[in-house]
C-alpha cells in the first residue's frame, strides 16, 4: 500500500499528498464544550485518544464570531454592534494574523504528548460566502446578497488559509454551510466557485477540503468545478447525498469525498431524553457495524480509496442539550466507533488492491 508523506513532526511545513486508498480519519472541528483552554485540551485529547488521523483544536467558539469579531479589532472594515457584524468601511485584509494561537495550542499540544496516530491538525475556517451571511450591510441586507462582497470577504479568507498553511497545518478546510442559501439567493456560480477557488488555491502544502453539510442537491454543480481535491459532506443523516456523485465523476473531476458517517445531531427527543435520565446516552452513539455498513456503502458509490472518513458535521450543537459534558461523551464515543470501523472497512480496501 502507499504510503502517504505526512507531517510527523506537528510545526514544519512538509508537501502533503492527498491520501488515496488510505480511508484517513478526521473532524468537521466543533465540540460541545464551553470555550476554555482547558476544554480545548480535552476535545483534542479526545479525538487524539479515539485515533484520528487529522484532529482539530477543538473547535468552541462561535464559527462565525471566532473570525469577525477578530477582523472587527484589527479594523477591517467590520464593526461589531449589539453582538452583530456589521460592514462599516472598505473590506480588507487584516494586516497581522488572526485566530492562528488555535493552530498554535494543538502543535503545542502534540509536541508535549506525540502520537502515532496523528498525521496532521485540521484547521476549519468558515468560508467567505458564509461569513457574508452573517454580515450585515444595511438594517434589512447581509452582505451574502452582493457578489463584491462575498470576493472582498474571499480576500480574508485567502489570507487566513496562508497564515495556517504556513504554520504548518495538515489539513485546512474552508466551511460553507451557506452556500446552498447563497445559489438560492440567485448569487451566480460563478462569484460562489471564485470565492472558494482564491483561498483553496492559496493553501500550498496542507490538504484542501471543502465542507458543506446538509442537502447538497442544488450546489453539485458548484462543488464538482471547485479546486478543492476533497469535497466534505453528511451522508450519515443526508444518505440522499450519496446519489449525487459518481466513481466516475469523482474520477474525472480528481476529488476525494469527505465522507460524514456519524450523525452530528443526534435526535433531539432522544437528547432530551438523555439529559433528563431517561435514556442512556449510550443510544445516541452509532455501532461500529452501523458506521462500517454506510462506509462500505459510501466505498460502492464513490470508491473506498476516494473516502476519509469524519463525522457529517461539527459536535456543537448537543452542547445546548446538557449542563455536563455529556454532549462531548457522546461525541468521544463517536468518534472511537467511527475510527473502528474506518479500521475493518480499510480490510475490504486491502483485499481489493
Ligand atoms: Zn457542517
Amino acid at each position: 500500500m502507499e504510503h502517504t508523506q505526512t507531517c510527523s513532526d506537528y510545526g514544519k511545513v512538509k508537501l502533503m499528498d492527498i491520501p488515496y486508498g488510505e480511508l484517513k480519519t478526521t473532524v468537521v472541528g466543533s465540540f460541545p464544550l464551553q470555550h476554555s483552554i482547558e476544554n480545548m485540551r480535552r476535545a483534542l485529547s479526545d479525538q487524539i485518544e479515539a485515533g484520528v488521523n487529522f484532529p482539530c483544536y477543538g473547535q468552541l467558539l462561535d464559527m462565525n464570531l471566532m473570525f469577525l469579531e477578530p477582523l472587527a479589532k484589527e479594523k477591517c472594515g467590520i464593526d461589531m454592534i449589539a453582538g452583530e457584524a456589521w460592514i462599516t468601511g472598505l473590506l480588507e485584509v487584516p494586516k497581522r494574523p488572526i485566530t492562528l494561537e488555535f493552530l498554535e495550542f494543538a502543535q503545542d499540544y502534540l509536541k508535549k504528548n506525540p502520537s502515532k496516530e496523528v498525521d496532521g491538525i485540521k484547521v476549519p475556517i468558515t468560508g467567505p460566502i458564509t461569513l457574508s451571511s452573517v454580515t450585515k450591510v444595511s438594517e434589512k441586507h447581509h452582505a451574502i446578497e452582493y457578489p463584491d462582497f462575498i470576493l472582498d470577504f474571499s480576500n480574508i479568507v485567502v489570507e487566513l488559509a496562508k497564515w495556517y498553511d504556513k504554520a504548518g497545518a495538515g489539513l485546512i478546510m474552508i466551511d460553507e454551510p451557506s452556500l446552498g442559501y447563497a445559489a438560492w439567493l440567485g448569487i451566480g456560480p460563478d462569484v460562489l466557485i471564485e470565492a472558494v477557488n482564491k483561498p483553496i488555491k492559496a493553501i500550498k502544502s496542507a490538504l484542501p477540503s471543502f465542507h458543506v453539510c446538509g442537502d447538497i442537491s442544488a450546489v453539485t454543480n458548484i462543488l464538482i468545478q471547485s479546486e478543492a481535491p476533497i469535497l466534505d459532506h453528511s451522508f450519515k443523516d443526508f444518505p440522499a447525498n450519496l446519489e449525487f456523485y459518481s466513481k466516475g465523476i469523482l474520477e474525472k473531476a480528481d476529488k476525494m469525498i469527505g465522507f460524514g458517517c456519524v450523525s452530528s445531531t443526534p435526535d433531539p427527543q432522544l437528547l432530551l431524553d438523555i439529559g433528563a435520565g431517561k435514556s442512556q446516552w449510550a443510544e445516541a452513539v452509532e455501532s461500529v457495524n452501523e458506521i462500517e455498513k454506510l462506509i462500505l456503502e459510501g466505498g460502492r458509490r464513490f470508491g473506498l480509496e476516494r473516502l476519509i472518513i469524519d463525522p457529517d458535521c461539527g459536535f456543537r450543537g448537543m452542547e445546548e442539550y446538557f449542563k455536563d459534558d455529556t454532549g462531548q461523551r457522546i461525541a468521544t464515543e463517536k468518534l472511537k466507533n467511527m475510527v473502528e470501523a474506518a479500521r475493518r472497512a480499510r480490510k475490504n480496501l486491502e483485499i481489493s488492491q
